[in-house]
């Protein structure tokens, strides 16, 4: 019987790794499909604080993980397939078989969100691409469009002019989500061009990206922009269905906590980072939430006399 078992590699998960570690509750993450989570893809992480200088969001996840092994933490490299909650403890189920854990903690955050039309399925990874960090080099001296006003599409904007001769943002209103400071570095970029309030209606193409129909959502009028990617940076929607029987989830389909804590309705299985939190999404506050839910599940140990 394990006591914690972590689901989730990205700042929660591995924060919750720390502290449970070294409260001694040896904790087991499930590193998924995509170990590191979403700053793994982040060429830039300039708001962690303790980091006065950018850091690459691969390298803070390798040290965020060194530190928790260091502790203790043993790490699986696969996704878990099932969890059940049976009488006071849980059985989790991944390809390399079941394990039995006092405790869980659900950090499996969240992943890109789609444009849901016909046309992106046929032209992903043909000149659609939902990872600046991982594609970007591919558009050397091409012309982009990066969909979205938050500041994953500043970001990605501000980074694809490394390589693209123009980068040009499309956004659906007037208003934008992303920090003004990151406003700002896109708009003093001279290769940025900004078109709005436009969605994309449709990616035009033969073998790859050739353009796209876009349409102005104020007037209904459509217009062809020739382009040679297309990078969709509109949001994340967060990773649940692992959970969906043992917890409450809001409209959205983020995980609902008890105030002023990362306890979920099952008693046992604690959720924190961006699988929970619809507001601040950040590394730093996915950190926090995962020392809470370390700090929960400690608590939930030793009140339930469970520790061994
Ligand atoms: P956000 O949810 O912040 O922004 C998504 C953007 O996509 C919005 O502008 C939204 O428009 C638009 N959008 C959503 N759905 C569609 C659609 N179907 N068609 C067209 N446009 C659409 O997501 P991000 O990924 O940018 O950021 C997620 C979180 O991560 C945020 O909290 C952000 O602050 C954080 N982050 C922080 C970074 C940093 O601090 N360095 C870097 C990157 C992200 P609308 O506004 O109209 O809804």
């Amino acid at each position: 019987m394990e006591n914690v078992v972590i689901i989730g590699s990205g700042p929660a998960g591995l924060t919750a790794a720390i502290y449970t570690a070294r409260a001694s509750l040896s904790p087991i993450v499930y590193e998924g499909a995509m170990p590191g989570g979403q700053l793994i893809v982040s060429f830039e992480v300039e708001n962690f604080p303790g980091f006065p200088e950018p850091q690459h969001g691969a390298t803070l996840m390798q040290n965020i993980k060194k530190q928790a092994e260091k502790f203790g933490t043993k790490f699986k490299l696969e996704d878990v397939q099932k969890i059940e909650k049976i009488n006071d403890y849980f059985e989790i189920t991944s390809p390399s078989g079941t394990i039995q854990s006092k405790t869980i903690i659900a950090a499996t955050g969240a992943t890109a969100r789609r444009l849901n039309i016909p046309s992106e399925d046929k032209f992903y990874g043909r000149g659609v691409s939902g990872c600046a960090t991982c594609d970007g080099a591919f558009f050397r001296d091409k012309e982009v469009l990066v969909i979205g006003g938050g500041n994953t599409a500043m970001e990605d904007a501000n980074f694809l002019t490394r390589f693209a001769r123009k980068v040009t943002i499309v956004h659906r209103r007037d208003y934008l989500r992303a920090a003004p400071a990151e406003v700002e570095k896109v708009k003093n970029n001279p290769k940025v061009e900004w078109l709005i309030p436009y969605v994309v209606d449709e990616i035009l193409g033969d073998q790859s990206v050739t353009g796209a129909i876009l349409k102005n959502r104020e007037t209904g009028q459509t217009l062809q922009v020739n382009c040679d990617g297309i990078f969709v940076a509109i949001g994340h929607e967060p990773q649940t269905s692992l959970f969906e029987n043992l917890v409450d989830l809001d409209e959205d389909n983020f995980i609902i906590t008890k105030a002023k804590s990362t306890a979920t309705k099952t008693h046992g299985l604690f959720a924190a980072g961006d699988v929970m939190d619809p507001i601040y999404k950040q590394a730093v506050t996915a950190a926090g939430t995962g020392c809470m839910a370390a700090i929960d599940a400690q608590k939930y140990i030793e009140k339930t006399n469970h520790n061994s």
